[in-house]
């Protein structure tokens, strides 16, 4: 991306394994992020140009001298931060925030070739080499699934749980599917498309709720016996939506946000008297990522639904256009 709105595809430099603890992958498909449009809108600032894209999947080229458990020729996916998966943070579960971690955002994969970091740390090797028709559900375990899913533990969705989930992007939808996973009771999918009801509703939402600000609220409320949700995850990142993720949660309830949040602040009356639990951030999806390639590969779960576009690598631009119009949910990249 060379700025707001300006994406090329180029020849650049091949990597090369730097560190003995890298791996270098074939990209078999990349994606389109909804963090990528907060550049491309202009709203972010990048050290221009910038290589883009941190959802991979793909097949293991070399790997350095100190590499032991993943090989070549392995069918592999990673999380957005390449990490060691061994400190004291990783082992307890949070390796987005690896003492040792490395922005794969920063290394570009939306590419052919992708240098991986830490790589023992990083990849989880499928059971063998996948059928093409699960390589987009394999890609969004990468991050969109792993994220909706750490939106939805993070709050607390479970057996039993009226969960609500605030944004009908990727992530949101997938936080759909990891909730009713989760065993959640009740699931209402905040949406005003009719293409994305639809796909919430097949991942599990029981209620659809079109309302937007202090009406959506109050419909949730509505659904909930004037109580409010057990669960919200907020899946957008604007104040706006943190906003209704708050209100929409009983007293007692949990809030997850998995939005990269945006010119949000949280107005510290209005959370005390809230007494919801929030937890979020940017989603530990390493540590879920055995259990969703899993789920996955046994086709117990079809998150590749989201990609609703794809594209030749070639045509990245068109890419960003479509989800920056909305005309595309997710738009999946074949290098
Ligand atoms: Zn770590």
């Amino acid at each position: 991306m060379y700025g707001p709105g300006d994406v090329r595809v180029e020849d650049r430099e091949a990597p090369e394994i730097v560190e003995s603890t890298d791996a270098v992958i074939r990209v078999s498909a990349a994606c389109v992020c909804g963090s990528d449009l907060w550049p491309y809108r202009g709203v972010e600032d990048l050290p221009w140009p910038a290589p883009m894209g941190h959802e991979y999947a793909g097949l293991v080229e070399e790997v350095g001298a100190d590499v032991q458990t993943i090989k070549p020729g392995q069918f592999v996916v990673g999380s957005f931060w390449a990490t060691d998966n061994s400190c004291e943070i990783c082992r307890a579960g949070y390796q987005s925030a690896c003492v040792n971690r490395v922005p794969m955002g920063a290394l570009g994969a939306q590419a052919d070739l992708l240098r991986v970091p830490l790589a023992d740390g990083t990849l989880v090797a499928t059971p063998d080499i996948p059928s093409d028709d699960l390589v987009p559900s394999l890609l969004s375990a990468s991050d969109v699934l792993g994220t909706g899913w750490f939106g939805a533990v993070a709050a607390e969705a479970g057996a039993g749980k009226t969960v609500a989930i605030v944004g009908d992007g990727a992530v949101g939808l997938l936080a759909v599917l990891a909730a009713k996973q989760l065993g959640a009771e009740r699931i209402i999918a905040m949406s005003r498309h009719a293409s994305r009801q639809r796909l919430a509703r097949e991942y599990g939402a029981t209620d659809i709720v079109d309302e937007r600000g202090d009406a959506g609220v109050a419909a949730i409320k509505e659904l909930t016996n004037g109580l409010g949700a057990h669960s919200v995850v907020e899946a957008v990142g604007t104040q706006e939506s943190m906003n209704q993720a708050i209100h929409a949660a009983r007293p007692g309830g949990h809030v997850g946000f998995v939005g990269v949040a945006h010119g949000v602040s949280i107005d510290g009356m209005d959370l005390f008297w809230s007494l919801a639990h929030v937890h979020g951030g940017p989603a530990p999806v390493r540590r879920f990522l055995p259990e969703l390639i899993d789920l996955v590969w046994n086709r117990q779960i079809n998150p590749g639904k989201v990609f609703d576009l794809e594209l030749p690598l070639d045509e990245a631009a068109a890419a960003y256009r479509a989800m920056d119009q909305r005309e595309a949910i997710k738009v999946l990249l074949r290098p």
